[in-house]
């Protein structure tokens, strides 16, 4: 696998939130949970309509290890099992229900018995927690090690690269004690002897709240990084803290890393000493469009048009309303689609920071491979693609792009080459998917 050559591009940071703590009180009339938001299977939903649920009653059962446990985030009746459109133009089952707007916990919640490493990872499976600072992984999948002697070092990310998003910064502030908490659960059930917390250091407040909060803990670092995107991306930040280099196909735990991020920390924490399972979520409303941007616990299954109203309205009409950040954020598909559990952020640009340039020719002048973390070459990739040349798109390790969109970003050219990755990956995956099933085919 190629190094990486450069620190990252600067980005603006657009933090206007970094100083609003969480606003607690909005509380949708009714909400829409879908039943996949998390890397696995999709949950099986386990209600009926005109069941009553409460906070934290399970609505829908994982199915096996990689998937998550899906719970209720209101009190009321469920209306109706949904169908939902998601970013990624597939549909799956969701559970839409009216709010009573009581919040009444479910009465089955108690702590769960947490004794070993075992106990921890089977608790884990059924918090419902998923990786939330964006992948969605499920958490007892990712700390789920076969040897707990590979670990040397857990990374927390509190990188928080993309503009906007404050979500993660406001956390660290303000919900020290629970990272805290978290922390210990790690060093504790994953016998973590080195932890280290990664922060840009565009982000003051939260690297001096993390620093007073683990001073007098030798076994935790507080590393402040350059604010340079794309800072958060794991590998990019196991070899910014370590100098270790993930190798191609490998896992963080091959080069005896664990990265995890500090909400999910901290939702662990939450977990384990009040067996609430996962049912909100901080989220930045942000963006140009916004009248009033401001960061929101919002009960997951929220519409993102109440969230926004919650945010003053637009104040001008959108262009464009992203679930995450500007570089890597995905379209809604609509203004009803639903809060979902790794939602870290809702931005909305006006229209004139939603245009997308007209690309002109490549004038090779090389930026796009000498600012890709992974020294990727995005005008190859594109050439590929667009010859539908699968071996091709192999040989160029198209499937190691994170999509971060650092070679769009930088380009003079205005080339989609983000774009033209991702449809190279997914042409790559089917390329692979037809020769795996031809090389059978001739076994047989
Ligand atoms: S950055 Fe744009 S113009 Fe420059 S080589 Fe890459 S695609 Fe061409
Ligand atoms: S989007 Fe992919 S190719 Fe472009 S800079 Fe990021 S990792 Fe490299």
């Amino acid at each position: 696998m190629p190094l990486f050559s450069l620190p990252g591009v600067h980005v603006p940071h657009r933090k206007n939130t970094s100083d609003m703590a969480a606003v607690k009180e909005f509380m949708p009339k009714s909400v829409l949970i879908p039943t996949a938001m998390h890397i696995g299977k999709p949950a099986s939903v386990c209600v009926k309509p005109n069941q009553e649920v409460k906070v934290g009653e399970l609505i829908a059962a994982a199915d096996g290890f990689v998937s998550s446990n899906i719970y209720s985030s209101v009190s009321g009746k469920v209306k109706k099992i949904d169908s939902v459109l998601l970013s990624n133009g597939s549909y799956v089952p969701g559970v839409l229900i009216e709010s009573d707007r009581l919040m009444t916990p479910y009465e089955g919640i108690t702590p769960p018995e947490i004794t070993d490493y075992k106990s921890f990872i089977d608790a884990l499976s059924k918090s419902g927690i998923v990786g939330l600072g964006g992948a969605g992984f499920p958490t007892q999948v990712k700390l789920s090690v076969k040897d707990l002697s590979l670990i040397e070092e857990i990374i927390i990310n509190g990188a928080e690269c993309e503009p906007y998003i404050t979500s993660d910064t406001r956390t660290m502030i303000d919900d020290a004690d629970k990272i805290k908490d978290g922390i210990e659960l790690l060093k504790k059930y994953l016998l973590a002897k080195k932890v280290t917390i990664g922060i840009e250091n565009n982000k003051p407040q939260a690297i001096k709240k993390m620093v007073e909060t683990f001073k007098d803990d030798t076994a935790v670092n507080v590393k402040a990084l350059p604010s340079l995107y794309p800072q958060g991306g794991e590998k990019v930040l196991i070899y910014n803290i370590t100098g270790k280099v993930v190798p191609e196909g490998k896992l963080p735990i091959d080069v005896g890393v664990i990265v995890i991020n500090c909400t999910t920390v901290a939702a662990i924490a939450d977990f384990v000493k009040t067996g609430m399972p996962l049912v909100s979520k901080c989220v930045t409303v942000d963006g140009s469009a916004v009248k009033e941007p401001k960061n929101v616990i919002a009960p997951i299954g929220s519409s993102i048009s109440e969230l926004i109203e919650f945010a003053g309205g637009f104040k001008e009409e959108p262009g464009k309303v992203l679930y995450g950040g500007p570089m890597m954020g995905i379209a809604v598909p609509s203004l009803d689609s639903p809060v979902l559990k790794n939602t870290n952020a809702i931005i909305a640009l006006n229209k004139k920071d939603s245009v997308t340039p007209e690309p002109t020719e490549c004038i090779r002048c090389g930026m796009c491979v000498n600012n890709c973390p992974f020294n990727l070459q995005p005008v190859k990739i594109a050439a590929a693609y667009n010859n539908k040349d699968g071996a091709e798109l192999k040989d160029l390790k198209v499937n190691l792009c994170m999509e971060c969109g650092c070679c769009s970003y930088v380009c003079p050219a205005r080339r989609p080459l983000v774009q033209t990755n991702r449809l190279g990956k997914g042409y790559l995956r089917e390329f692979l998917a037809m020769e795996a099933k031809k090389a059978q085919e001739e076994k047989a």
